[in-house]
C-alpha cells in the first residue's frame, strides 16, 4: 500500500518513505492510498489479545512495506512495562454510567504522545533502512509541551537520529519545561522561541520546505523529518488504541460485540481525533466523534459551520497541549471528505496560508457533520469539572481530559444521546498540579512544583508517577530563548 499527498495525489511513497519524510515537498500531508478495513470476524478475533497483539494487527494493515518481524520488534521495543506502568499500556476507568475513560498516559512523560512517540523511533530506524539507507535523520519538532518531551524521551540516545525541539517560551506548564530542559542525550537538543506554538510550528514547517537547507542537509549526509502528528509514523500507533479499547471494553463485559461506542477527544492539533476517525473507517463501531476544544474554539466553530477562520484572538489556558488555532491533521480529514480532491485541498490551505481562512463546500460539511460534533469550555468549566470528578468518585484528571469530559457532558445534554463513550484521557493529572490543586483543594499551590505534586498526592492519595519526581535530581541542559526569526539559524547551527 502506498501512501500519497493530500497537495498532489501523483506524490506517491510507501510508508518506510512516508515516515522518514514526514512531510511531502509542496507541503502536503501523506495518507494511505486505500484505508485497510477489518471485517467483523477480523475485529472479533482480536478480543482477549494483549495490547501488542492488537498493535501488530493494525500495523501490519497500514505498514505494508514492513515484515512481521520488524513489526514485532518496533511493537516489543515501545510498548513493555519497563517504559509504561500498567502491563495493558494503556487503561480504561469507568467513572460514571456509560463513561469510559481511556487512559492514554502511562507512558514514560506521562502523556498520551508517549503512545505513539515510543514507538515512533523504532518505525524510523527501519524506515531509514529501508528508505535513505546511511543517511542521518534530523527530527525537529514543534511542541505545545507534551510532544517535546516525549518526542526527547523517545530519540535519546537513537543512532542515526539528531533532534532540535522548538517550544514556545511562555506556553507551557512549569512542569514541562523542567521535563524538556533536563532531558539528557548527545543527539537531542531544546530551544525556547519568543512566540506561541503556531508560530512555531509555521517556522519548522518552513524550514523543511526551504531548499537551501534541505541542499546543505543532503552535502551532510543528513534528511529531514518530522516527529510531530504531520508524519504518518505518530498517526498510526493512535489508531492501535481505540481498536485496543473497543475490544477491551468487549472483554471487561462493558459491550456486546458490534455495539457503538462514541469517542469525546481533547482536542488540539486533530491528531488524536484524527485516529479516531481512522479506527472508524476500518470497521471499529464509532457513532460520533465529538471534538472537544478550550477556548481557542476554531474547530468548534469549524465544525458548526464549515468555515475555519483562524483570524481571532489566541488564548494562553490551562489545557496548553490545546492552545493551537492551526489544526495541521485536518488537512488529512479534509482530503478524504472532499473525495481525494488535491487540488481543492491546495486552494482551501493556500487560502489559509494567506488569509486565515477557507471555506468548505457544503457537501463538505455536511460529511463533516455527520461524523463531527464540536464542542469547547473555558478554563473555569474544566476546573469545576476537574472538582465535580474528584468529589463524586474520587477519580482525578487533568486539564485536557477536564475540557473532553465537559464537552461530552454538555453533547449528552443537548442531543439526549447517552450512547457509551471512550473519553481520551490525555495527561497524566501530576503534569498540570498548579491548574488541579485548586480544583481539589483551599489549601494555597506552593510555588515549587515538586511541593505542589506532593501536596496533589496527599489531597488525592494517588501516587506521582517516580519520572516525574525524579526531575529534581537533574541538571538544567537548556537555558535562554530566540525569536521567531531565528530558528532556520538555530537549526543550522545544530547541523554544523
Ligand atoms: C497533544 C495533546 C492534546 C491534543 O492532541 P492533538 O492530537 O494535537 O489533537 C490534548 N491533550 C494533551 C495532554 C496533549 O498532550
Amino acid at each position: 500500500m502506498n501512501y500519497q499527498s493530500t497537495r498532489d495525489r501523483s506524490a506517491k511513497v510507501s510508508a518506510a518513505g512516508a515516515i522518514v519524510q514526514g512531510i511531502s515537498h509542496e507541503g502536503g500531508l501523506f495518507v494511505p492510498e486505500t484505508l485497510p478495513v477489518f471485517t467483523p470476524e477480523e475485529l472479533q478475533s482480536l478480543v482477549g489479545l494483549s495490547y501488542n497483539e492488537k498493535a501488530r494487527a493494525v500495523l501490519s494493515r497500514f505498514l505494508t512495506d514492513f515484515t512481521s518481524d520488524e513489526i514485532a520488534h518496533c511493537v516489543d521495543g515501545a510498548y513493555n512495562t519497563r517504559s509504561f506502568d500498567t502491563p495493558g499500556i494503556s487503561a480504561i476507568s469507568k467513572v460514571g454510567d456509560n463513561r469510559y475513560l481511556l487512559e492514554l498516559w502511562h507512558g514514560p512523560t506521562c502523556a498520551f504522545k508517549d503512545m505513539a512517540l515510543q514507538l515512533l523511533p523504532y518505525l524510523m530506524k527501519v524506515s531509514m533502512d529501508k528508505a535513505a539507507p546511511g543517511t542521518e535523520v534530523v527530527v525537529l519538532v514543534a511542541t505545545s509541551g507534551d510532544t517535546g518531551k516525549a518526542a526527547l524521551a523517545g530519540f535519546a540516545g537513537v543512532p542515526g537520529t539528531r533532534m532540535l525541539v522548538f517550544y514556545p517560551e511562555d506556553g507551557v506548564s512549569r512542569m514541562q519545561k523542567l521535563q524538556m530542559v533536563t532531558q539528557e542525550g548527545e543527539n537531542v537538543s531544546v530551544c525556547a522561541i519568543k512566540g506561541n506554538f503556531d508560530d512555531a510550528q509555521t517556522g519548522v514547517k518552513a524550514i523543511f520546505t526551504d531548499p537551501a537547507i534541505e541542499e546543505e542537509l543532503r552535502r551532510n549526509g543528513q534528511t529531514f523529518s518530522s516527529a510531530n502528528s504531520i508524519n504518518w509514523g505518530r498517526l498510526v500507533p493512535q489508531i492501535v488504541y481505540y481498536v485496543a479499547a473497543y475490544t477491551s471494553l468487549i472483554e471487561q463485559e462493558e459491550i456486546a460485540f458490534g455495539d457503538t461506542v462514541n469517542v469525546c477527544v481533547p482536542t488540539g492539533n486533530f491528531g488524536n481525533i484524527l485516529a479516531a476517525y481512522y479506527a472508524k473507517k476500518m470497521g471499529v463501531p464509532i457513532g460520533k466523534l465529538i471534538c472537544a476544544s478550550n477556548r481557542n474554539n476554531v474547530l468548534t466553530d469549524f465544525i458548526r459551520t464549515g468555515v475555519y477562520d483562524r483570524n481571532r484572538g489566541f488564548y494562553t489556558t490551562t489545557s496548553p497541549s490545546m492552545d493551537i488555532l492551526i489544526s495541521s491533521n485536518l488537512e488529512r480529514l479534509l482530503f478524504h471528505l472532499a473525495g481525494e480532491d488535491d487540488a481543492l485541498i491546495r486552494r482551501w490551505f493556500a487560502q489559509l496560508a494567506e488569509t486565515g481562512r477557507y471555506a468548505v463546500t457544503p457537501e463538505v460539511k455536511e460529511k463533516l457533520q455527520a461524523e463531527f460534533v464540536g464542542g469547547f469550555c473555558d478554563d473555569q468549566a474544566a476546573e469545576e469539572t476537574i472538582h465535580r470528578l474528584f468529589a463524586a468518585y474520587g477519580y482525578l484528571c487533568d486539564p485536557h481530559t477536564a475540557v473532553a469530559v465537559k464537552v461530552h457532558e454538555e453533547y449528552v445534554r443537548e442531543t439526549g444521546d447517552d450512547t457509551r463513550t471512550i473519553i481520551a484521557s490525555t495527561a497524566s493529572p501530576y503534569k498540570f498540579c498548579g491548574s488541579v490543586l485548586p480544583a481539589v483543594t483551599d489549601i494555597p499551590v506552593p510555588e515549587d512544583p515538586f511541593a505542589q505534586m506532593e501536596l496533589l498526592r496527599q489531597v488525592s492519595g494517588m501516587a506521582a508517577p517516580a519520572s516525574l519526581m525524579g526531575l529534581r535530581e537533574k541538571a538544567v541542559r537548556f537555558t535562554g530563548s530566540i525569536e521567531k526569526g531565528q530558528m532556520a539559524e538555530k537549526v543550522r547551527e545544530m547541523l554544523r
